[in-house]
């Protein structure tokens, strides 16, 4: 990993080396945008480069990648790099003897480390678990506790908060704290894509970085350097079903199962539209209901998707803007049959529904009553 292997943003890394070539970085970066853009790639980047041992790595503000500092970075296991992420909270409790709480200990510590394998692997893996609760009070003092530790020579230590905006209030108020008589040697890098979410007094304590969406062209040059050897076809199918999301890209392309969770996701329009389908249409939130959370994301991004293509062909009338080339069928059909449906709205509710779910709401509750509210916005009973 290299700055030239984050994709774009061009703008953001220049103003990112030029601080650190000039030694002028702040005590605290906020590095904004949506999902999957490279805001924690860029963020172990800058840490890289901070702590690399070759000699001219600060006049350059590139990290040579071959030392010993940035061997540990590629490891992710750096002492001056400190990932903070929502994790369960079983992981921060002393370490049971024995009994059903060890085998949850045990249990998380094998998530955790799977989390690490994934993201030394793809640094633009997002890492979280299912069952967190936020980041908790216990993990912004042990930061606090590390801040405390100088680095040796003028390197940085380096705190990155990955979606930050999941901070407790006990948490937010404790960072907030160190923010305010911060260590010099210590540079905090928040993340977050929903800033807005962020206590004001933190925010204002952080230089702003905003990260753009990737273009398709981005994400399909990406995608063709990572997976040489797909189809052209293929990488273009992913680099626009993702949204400007190079991780979802990826996703989509590696993950065989990207088409039949599509297909899932139009089984779920077809019957929540038929009044003689809502048995299946039961059976269909059951399932869904029983697949991994990420799963069920998937499902209503490619929902999400379906309609964006159906607004497109609606505004157009031009089948190559359609993502869902092999369900073209589907989308102009169902463009022909509701031509008045709310697509603006349609796009909120299902967004709110990705929200919730991301927060761990109930999946069974979530998926039925998007059923109901899509209906009514498409204002029609017959099928799709
Ligand atoms: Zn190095």
């Amino acid at each position: 990993m290299s700055w030239n292997d984050i994709l774009g943003q061009e703008k953001q890394k220049e103003v990112l080396r030029r601080a650190i070539r000039l030694g002028r970085l702040p005590n605290a970066y906020l590095f904004i945008g949506q999902e999957g853009v490279g805001k924690e790639a860029t963020a172990l980047e800058v840490a890289k480069t901070l702590n690399c041992d070759s000699s001219d790595a600060l006049d350059n503000a590139e990290a040579c990648g071959v030392c010993d500092s940035c061997q540990k970075f590629a490891d992710l296991a750096h002492p001056n790099l400190e990932l903070v992420f929502p994790v369960e909270g079983v992981l921060l409790e002393p370490i049971s003897e024995s009994g059903s709480k060890r085998e949850k200990q045990e249990e998380a510590l094998e998530k955790l480390k799977r989390l690490y394998d994934e993201k030394r692997r793809n640094p633009y893996f997002t890492m979280q678990m299912d069952k967190a609760m936020g980041i908790l009070t216990r993990q912004i003092e042990i930061l606090i506790d590390k801040s405390v530790f100088k680095p040796s020579g003028n390197k940085k230590r380096v705190f990155v908060l990955s979606q930050a905006e999941r901070m407790n209030a006990e948490a937010a108020n404790k960072l907030l704290k160190l923010l305010e008589e911060p260590p010099p040697y210590v540079l905090f890098i928040l993340i977050s894509s929903r800033p807005e979410q962020l206590l004001p007094t933190i925010v204002s304590r952080c230089q702003p970085i905003r990260f753009s969406s990737l273009s398709v062209e981005q994400l399909a040059d990406g995608l063709r350097r990572r997976f040489p050897d797909r189809s052209e076809s293929d990488i273009m199918f992913a680099a626009r079903f993702a949204r400007g999301n190079f991780l979802y890209a990826q996703k989509v392309l590696s993950d065989s199962s990207a088409k039949e969770l599509r297909d899932k996701a139009l089984n779920f329009l077809r019957y929540a539209l038929s009044p003689s389908k809502q048995l299946e249409l039961m059976r269909e939130i059951e399932d869904l209901a029983r697949r991994s959370r990420d799963e069920q994301l998937q499902t209503l991004l490619a929902t999400l998707l379906f309609f964006q293509d159906a607004a497109r062909f609606l505004a157009t009338k031009s089948e190559s803007v359609v993502v869902n080339q092999d369900a073209l069928d589907a989308v102009k059909r169902f463009a022909q049959n509701f031509p008045t449906a709310d697509f603006i709205e349609i796009d909120r509710e299902i967004e709110h529904a990705r929200y919730a779910l991301s927060r761990n709401a109930n999946p069974t509750l979530t998926f039925a009553a998007l059923a109901i509210r899509l209906k009514s916005l498409i204002r029609n009973e017959a099928l799709v």
